[in-house]
């Protein structure tokens, strides 16, 4: 038997209905919030990636699928959405367009990591951006947009958490402080960090090891060094928080480690998931449009993982349980008297024509076979077309959910369903 290539994931009913259900959720949300769909390619050139997320990144260095096709391209499947949308920004004129431009994405990413529990190689990421913009207003958009999926999902208790890493001009005189703070320390450094030290210091912030955790539990602050636009910036976004009563905690620890991203990063958690507990995660990314070869541009945006998304909704205060029931199922024995399953196969197509869903059983089974069929599908109406009712041109409806049975005349079924189906009588 074949299998499926390792973290990969197949979405079977009715776990299939509860994506449908999310998915339209969050459609439904971005345009309350007037983000539009941006759809780009599963692969991209390396070099975007490269470029966008940075080299020095566990997604770039140790997590891509890249590969060589026929041509000789070095391509890689997209890890990440942000890189695509800002390069087809660019690349499609909406940079010259009206801005600023919002856009959500919905689709798979792959990463070559250690499959987990709710952790796949190929998974599915949802995510804003906002392009154009470099309003506080919108990184306060962004992060509202979070909130609301969380809450509409039932997760009750998530905390917001910000923080500013500034941007390349503040940040250079910080990281020397930074840098001059932790080198004193470095022998207390995990191996990652270490090598973070001379790539990527600020990274060290957020790494989860004891001892590095200690080494910088008293470094200087970015919030301290910041220059008068950021400082603004990060006081503007806090005003607004508060002005909405939005509760939030500073971070300092969350940081992006590329001189690109600039000034906000948030993260929303919810402690119910454990050691993975982000739901949300964004910030404010101003030198990427550049970092891409266009003119400087402001962006902000964030993005969500849908398996974690289900996972949380799951465990939180309204479980994702899709009703998955059919309108009718029309039952007719499997007769010599040709008759009666072909009036019994045309009351279905007419049933579905008029948007009423149905089905029947194609394997011809017993009356009592076909009812157990009909409940396991969750008919709430059953349709029985016997020899004694098309001989009489009737059809007996049963009411599954309220037990009666009714005969109606042929003719009449389609009108009397569409009528009890959008919730007519009992
Ligand atoms: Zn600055
Ligand atoms: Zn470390």
């Amino acid at each position: 038997m074949l299998r499926a290539p390792r973290g990969t994931n197949d979405i079977l009913p009715p776990e299939s209905h509860k994506w449908a259900y999310i998915e339209a959720l969050l459609r439904r949300l971005s345009k309350i919030y007037n983000f539009e769909e941006i759809r780009t390619p599963m692969f991209e050139h390396t070099e975007l990636f490269a470029r966008a997320v940075g080299e020095a990144t566990d997604i770039v260095r140790k997590e891509m699928y890249t590969f060589k096709d026929k041509g000789g391209r070095d391509l890689t499947l997209r890890p990440e959405g942000t890189a695509p949308v800002a390069r087809a920004f660019l690349e499609r004129g909406l940079a010259g367009g009206p801005l600023p431009r919002k856009l959500f994405y919905l689709g798979s990413m792959f990463r070559y990591e250690k499959p987990q529990a709710g952790r796949y190689r190929e998974f599915v990421q949802y995510g804003v951006e906002i392009l154009g913009s470099p309003s506080a207003y919108s990184d306060a958009e962004v992060i509202l947009l979070g909130v609301r999926i969380a809450e509409e999902l039932g997760l009750t208790g998530t905390t917001l958490y910000i923080n500013t890493i500034g941007c390349p001009e503040c940040r250079k005189a910080y990281r020397e402080d930074f840098l001059k703070h932790v080198s004193d320390r470095a022998g207390e450094l995990c191996q990652d960090c270490r090598e973070r030290l001379e790539v990527n210091p600020l990274r060290i912030l957020d790494c989860k090891n004891q001892g590095c955790r200690e080494a910088v539990a008293d470094v200087p602050l970015m919030q301290d060094h910041l220059c008068d636009d950021c400082r603004r910036h990060w006081a503007a976004l806090q005003e607004i928080l508060t002005s909405l009563g939005i509760e939030y905690a500073v971070d300092p620890t969350l940081v992006r480690g590329l001189d690109y991203y600039t000034k906000t990063v948030f993260e929303l958690k919810w402690p119910p998931l454990g050691a993975q507990d982000t739901v949300i995660a964004g910030g404010r990314y101003d030198g990427l449009v550049e970092e891409l070869g266009g003119k400087p541009c402001p962006g902000v945006g964030f993005a969500a993982g849908v398996e974690r998304l289900i996972l949380a909704a799951e465990k939180g205060e309204r479980p994702l349980m899709p009703e998955v029931s059919i309108d009718c199922f029309v039952l007719f024995p499997d007769s010599e008297d040709r008759r009666i399953p072909e009036a019994g196969f045309k009351l279905l197509v007419d049933l579905r024509r008029a948007g009423i869903s149905g089905d029947f059983d194609a394997l011809g089974r017993s009356v009592k076979a076909q009812m157990k069929h009909a409940d396991r599908l969750n008919a709430r109406y059953v349709a029985i077309l016997g020899e004694e009712e098309v001989r009489q041109g009737l059809v007996t409806i049963r009411s599954m959910e309220h037990g009666w049975q009714k005969q109606v005349p042929t003719g009449q079924v389609v009108d009397f369903l569409k009528e009890e189906v959008s919730g007519g009588s009992s």
